[in-house]
């Protein structure tokens, strides 16, 4: 067989891949067990192997809560159950309130006439549930493995990895987070600001019990929430300008302690004990495009947002469901799955949605940084209404779930 013939005939045959993504943090690995459950051949990229994840071990110091939409999805791929009985922090209430005029918002389950809002659980732990998953759905791990570049050819992305074989697919998935290698390789530019703000997170043992209701003070300052954990400690976001985050993460924990039940206003009384603290950048950015030839973004390289609203995994789970619900219409209709005006559908619906989100919750974030006492009380009277206006409240809630 000559070598032209073979080239032809491997043409022909188009890569065994239709799918790769990069990176396997929780949207990647989600996104490689829904479009394998869906029957598309998928390999999933990631450079660091996840650590295993026991019981035995402390609670992870990054954690999220999981909106209805999430649980759904991750129900329908198999480990929602394995998730929520590991450890799992239900939440049926959200108290939020403003530092500055006392103003306050409540959210509860049985308002929408649900049992829960959520739950909060360890980002480690979802991903390592994610991926006992992924070979037995036929997912082609390959970890360690580093992208250094791709080239879109007529039929299919090659990607180049670092001191391994190309791979091949039809279409070729960035989920690489935040600072994403791939968007940068693809050319596509995000837009966005920089809070000037480190969130510290820690686990805390208060006074009095959390009640499962997910706590969020408003202060000058930035926000300060209150997460309910599964053992009955909180885990808290403080978010803080630059300077005062990295006074606060310098103090001793009797400092600490006493500056925190501060800022909490001592809501759940004082608190007793911290775990060490962490502390992330925290960013708007908004990825220009969802999409180039043969290319898509997904979770935080797309989109990154700020974390008082607890969304951002949330809206990477819902681009996941978007992209698997686009991609399986495409192939059932006997279409080419990277087709540009595929990839286009569904960069456009969930662009759209995600901007959306992602400003509104930088708006919150703006309103309630207004400290000229007019506007303060303003915010106050503002959301004294929005409390007593049942539709309007429910339909945020709703739209916080997912639905
Ligand atoms: C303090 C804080 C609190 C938050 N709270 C919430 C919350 O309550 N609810 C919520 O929904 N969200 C929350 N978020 C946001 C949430 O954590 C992120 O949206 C989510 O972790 C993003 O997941 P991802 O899989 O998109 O990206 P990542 O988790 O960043 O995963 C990217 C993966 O890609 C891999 N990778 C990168 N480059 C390459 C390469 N070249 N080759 C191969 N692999 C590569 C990385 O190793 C990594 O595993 C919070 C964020 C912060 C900072």
């Amino acid at each position: 067989m000559n070598s032209s013939f073979r080239s032809d005939a491997a043409r022909r045959r188009g890569p065994a891949l239709d799918v790769a993504i990069v990176g396997g943090g929780m949207v990647g690995a989600a996104a490689a067990l829904s479009l394998a459950r869906a029957g598309f051949a998928t390999a999933l990229l990631e450079a660091r192997e996840p650590a295993a994840w026991k019981i035995s071990d402390e609670v992870d110091l990054r954690v999220v809560g999981l909106a209805p939409s999430s649980i759904v999805l991750l129900d329908e791929l198999g480990v929602w159950p394995s998730i929520r009985d590991s450890r799992s922090g239900p939440y049926s209430h959200m108290h939020v309130w403003d530092a500055e005029n006392g103003a306050a918002i409540d959210f509860d389950a049985a308002d929408e006439d649900r049992q829960l809002l959520g739950y909060i659980v360890e980002n480690n732990l979802v991903q390592w549930m994610l991926w006992q998953a992924l070979e037995p759905a036929g997912v082609r791990r390959l970890c360690p493995a580093k992208v250094h570049g791709f080239e879109v050819r007529e039929d299919r992305v090659q990607l180049e990895l670092v001191d391994a074989e190309p791979v091949a697919a039809r279409l070729l998935v960035a989920a690489d987070g935040a600072g994403s290698p791939l968007r940068d390789m693809a050319g596509i530019t995000t837009r966005g600001r920089d809070y000037g703000q480190r969130a510290i997170v820690a686990h805390v043992h208060t006074e009095r019990a959390h009640q499962n209701t997910a706590w969020q003070r408003f202060l000058p300052t930035g926000p300060l929430a209150l997460l309910p954990l599964a053992d009955g400690r909180s885990s808290i976001v403080w978010s803080l300008p630059e300077a005062e985050a990295q006074r606060v993460l310098a103090l001793d924990d009797a400092a600490f302690l006493n500056e925190l039940g501060m800022a909490s206003d001592f809501r759940l009384g004082p608190i007793l004990a911290t775990t060490p603290r962490a502390a992330f950048p925290l960013k708007l950015q908004l990825a220009e495009r969802y999409q180039s030839e043969r290319f898509v973004l997904l979770g935080d390289a797309a989109h990154a947002v700020h974390p008082l609203a607890g969304q951002g995994v949330n809206l990477g789970l819902r681009d996941v469901t978007e992209l698997r619900d686009t991609l399986r219409v495409a192939r059932d209709a006997g279409r080419d799955i990277a087709a540009e005006h595929v990839l286009r559908r569904y960069a456009r619906r969930r662009r759209s949605a995600d901007t959306l989100d992602a400003l509104g919750f930088d708006a919150l974030a703006r309103v309630y940084a207004w400290q000229a006492p007019p506007s303060v009380a303003a915010r106050g009277l503002g959301v004294r209404l929005l409390d007593r206006l049942g539709p309007l409240k429910r339909r945020i809630a709703a739209h916080a779930a997912g639905r």
